[in-house]
């Protein structure tokens, strides 16, 4: 509304100004006397008259006593016509000074012009400042070819590491793209290539966009800011250019960071799923790969792209040269939290002795965003009771609150859950112990990492491409190793072991058919696979043997899978001891690494055994 009555005035105001200066032009004689033809014609007739200058149809006329007049004769009628019409005496004429002026130029087109042109003036002013309005009004309508580039002084406040708990492997990955940018001489000389893209990975909430924050508050160099949904929009094309706008913009300012927030809205796996690709998306994408494919060897320029969906990326943004650095942020275990919800209750006012470890082991499963949430919650709870400060009770109150969000509830475990999960875990790490040919075991969790509940890493010794027979019986076995511990323990299995199973009878069908592991089938490939382009990666299989012999798979399958299965049972089963003490550690600690672990199980003294 404010725009529109600034308008008017401008109209008016420009009205006025074209009045002004009509009026200027015809006001620059003095006002002289008006006289009527036959007025005229009396006082030529009476000899008062000296002089007549015709000027087009005015007449300027001079009186002997030195007085100015003007009349107008009529159009397209000589003067000397139109007096003798109105019965002028022709002698006393003869003593009139007659003068022909020639009209001045400019008056003269002014005089034929300005009527005409005014309208248009007008109408040309009026659309003029529509337009304008229209302009400023729609704002992007004519830049949403331009990134809506946040620079980081867009941030209110500057996040540093400091402000981001746990999370430890992250920082250093990230420190080391942050000194990249800070001493990149000290690498180029060395003639390292600057890492072009790092990719951060995690669950919504676990920090990704506060870490990229923090990286750009501990380097100190520009640090560019945009959203994918922000690239996708209903304009074809539109999405391409400002990724080509974001690039340059960066690059102008290097050395500087770019950080493409949310990139799965943009990143989707080109060609899958039904109907075809998002076209504009596809364009964007096929941008962004273009403009990390032309920085140089030393440009320095970093992307930083996060994302919770790293499932449906396409393949090429995770080629070397493009996201070639990824960094996962885990759910925060159970120290993780304590260092979270400190950070988080330090503008807050709390009790003196609250006890935030507490806290941190009544809220398995929360990411950090939950955690910050629930010191939030806590706050307004206490303020509501009218309270000077916050009490532990508050913040145990607040956690069901928390956990009532949708997205929350599936995630967050209970403490019942989280022993479930804590003994399934257990089982696979006691039976990759235990074996001769199982990879020692790496690192322990309970902490949900994408949809597992929790996790057992284990890493061969060395880098093999090739395993043996005796390896996948082992690692079948160890697969097996959480569902047997459910069953010992509980006397009842959880959906927790679905996908274990699903793993291993993937695998037990595949060394048979493929890997020709079977003593009774012998060394022959059955069934001839291709893949299928069209309804996303569905693998279509042919089978090209008899029933008879299917029915023998079947059977291979089944003994293989009975096989490892009974292994890692009688291993569970005669070292339950050892399990308790895995599981009990996992509920306390929530994570084992490797060191730990060997020591936590080197008491025991282990003998290895065979599947
Ligand atoms: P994401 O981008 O991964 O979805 P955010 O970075 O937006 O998550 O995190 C949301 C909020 O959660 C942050 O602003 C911060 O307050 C809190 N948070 C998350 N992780 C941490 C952490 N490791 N340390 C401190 N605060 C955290
Ligand atoms: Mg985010
Ligand atoms: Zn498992």
């Amino acid at each position: 509304m404010k725009g529109l009555s600034k308008n008017i005035f401008w109209a008016i105001t420009t009205l006025l100004m074209i009045a002004f200066i009509f009026s200027l032009l015809y006001s620059e004689q003095e006002k002289p006397i008006v006289l009527t033809i036959d007025q005229l014609v009396a006082k030529i007739n009476s000899e008062e008259i000296s002089k007549i200058s015709v000027n087009g149809n005015n007449l300027e006329i001079e009186l002997k006593d030195g007085v100015q007049a003007i009349s107008k004769k009529e159009t397209e009628v000589g003067l000397t016509e139109t007096l003798n019409n109105y019965g002028v005496d022709s002698v006393a004429l003869q003593e009139v000074t007659l003068e022909i002026k020639e009209e001045s130029g400019f008056r003269f087109w002014m005089g034929v012009l300005l009527p005409a042109l005014l309208p248009l003036l007008i109408i040309v002013a009026i659309f003029w400042f529509i337009f304008r309005q229209a302009k400023s009004g729609m704002g992007q309508a004519f830049s949403f070819g331009k990134a809506n580039i946040k620079l980081f002084s867009a941030f209110k406040d500057k996040v540093t590491f400091k402000d981001v708990a746990g999370l430890k492997e992250s920082k250093e990955e990230l420190l080391e793209v942050v000194d990249f940018l800070k001493r990149p001489k000290k690498y180029l000389e060395l003639g390292a290539r600057i890492p072009r893209g790092v990719l951060l990975l995690g669950l919504p909430g676990t920090g990704k966009t506060l870490l990229a924050r923090a990286v750009a508050g501990e380097s100190n160099v520009p640090f560019f800011h945009i959203s994918g949904s922000e690239f996708v929009e209903m304009f074809v094309g539109v999405g391409a250019s400002r990724v080509r706008d974001l690039f340059q913009t960066a690059k102008k300012a290097a050395p500087s960071i770019i950080f493409i927030d949310e990139i799965d809205a943009i990143g989707r796996e080109r060609g899958a799923g039904l109907g075809g690709g998002h076209d504009e998306r596809e364009q964007t994408l096929n941008q962004i790969l273009v403009e990390m494919d032309g920085f140089d060897r030393d440009t320095k320029v970093i992307v930083i792209a996060a994302t919770n969906r790293p499932d449906v990326l396409d393949s090429a943004l995770l080629r070397p040269g493009r996201f070639d650095r990824r960094v996962i942020l885990d759910l925060p275990d159970i120290n993780d939290r304590e260092a979270i919800l400190k950070i988080h209750s330090k503008d807050k006012v709390l009790d003196k002795d609250i006890d935030l470890r507490k806290v941190a082991v009544r809220t398995p499963g929360f990411s950090g965003a939950d955690l910050a949430n629930l010191m939030n919650e806590a706050a307004i709870f206490a303020a509501r009771k009218n309270q000077l400060f916050i009490n532990q009770q508050d913040i145990l109150d607040s956690i069901e609150k928390v956990l009532l969000g949708p997205e929350r509830r599936s995630r967050a475990i209970s403490l019942k859950e989280k022993e479930t999960i804590a003994y399934h875990e257990a089982g696979h790490a006691l039976v990759a112990a235990s074996l001769k040919n199982a990879d020692p075991v790496q690192k322990v969790s309970v902490v949900a990492r994408g949809r597992a509940g929790g996790y057992t890493i284990k890493l061969p010794l060395e880098e093999t491409h090739l395993r043996t027979k005796s390896q996948f019986l082992a690692d079948l076995a160890v697969m097996f190793g959480g569902y047997v511990s459910e069953q010992l323990i509980f006397k009842d299995v959880s959906t927790g072991a679905s996908s274990d199973i699903k793993e291993a009878s993937e695998l037990a069908r595949k060394l048979i058919t493929k890997f020709g592991m079977s003593e009774k089938l012998g060394p022959i490939s059955f069934g001839k696979s291709d893949e299928m382009v069209f309804l996303g990666r569905e693998i279509a299989t042919e089978k090209n043997y008899s029933e008879k012999v299917a029915a023998e798979i079947d059977g291979e399958v089944k003994s293989m899978v009975d096989k490892a299965f009974n292994s890692a049972k009688k291993i569970i089963t005669g070292r339950k001891k050892v399990l308790k003490t895995i599981a009990e550690k996992l509920i306390k600690e929530e994570t084992i690494e490797k060191e730990a672990f060997d020591e936590l199980i080197k008491k025991f003294r282990l003998k290895a055994v065979n599947v």
